[in-house]
């Protein structure tokens, strides 16, 4: 017997959708990902896999870890996910923008002192962006990395 289901967030529904419509199913572990994200990306949380498969174990605790990360991979090729490497070897996770696929609508630095990680505007690398198209050619994927740094409070004054 399943317990009386919570009404989605708006994010997870429309993550939903968008995975029906491309004829992808919604099983356990994907619905278990997908709301799992969505409540950290609404706290301002940066989720490894790790960290993802943890928290999926705490409410599916019959999905395994492997399912999970299998699933990210996934749901990141359809576009629902979007993943930000960090320094290091770490990757994590947003839910996508459905105007912007494959990206969380924002880009990222992150301190190498003390790890935290910070949204910045989407366009706060459009000045680069547009000079590495006019003088290279290359079309920058803001969002795909963050950029390593120093944060304010790890600055000594
Ligand atoms: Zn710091
Ligand atoms: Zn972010």
């Amino acid at each position: 017997v399943q317990p009386a289901p919570t009404p989605d967030p708006p994010r997870v529904s429309s993550a939903v959708s968008r995975l029906r419509a491309a004829g992808e199913r919604v099983t356990p572990a994907r619905y278990a990902v997908l709301r799992v994200v969505d409540a950290a990306d609404r706290t301002d949380e940066h989720l490894t896999a790790e960290e993802i498969g943890a928290r999926v174990a705490q409410v599916e605790p019959s999905v395994h870890r492997a399912t999970v990360y299998r699933n990210l991979t996934s749901l990141v090729e359809t576009g629902v996910l979007s993943h930000v490497h960090l320094g290091g070897s770490a990757t994590v996770y947003h839910l996508a923008e459905p105007a912007v696929e494959h990206s969380s609508g924002h880009a990222h630095v992150q301190c190498h002192s003390c790890g935290r990680v910070l949204d910045v505007p989407p366009d706060t690398f459009e000045e680069v962006a547009e000079r590495l198209r006019r003088d290279l050619g290359f079309a920058l994927d803001t969002g795909h990395a963050a950029l390593l740094g120093t944060c304010r409070d790890c600055q000594t004054p």
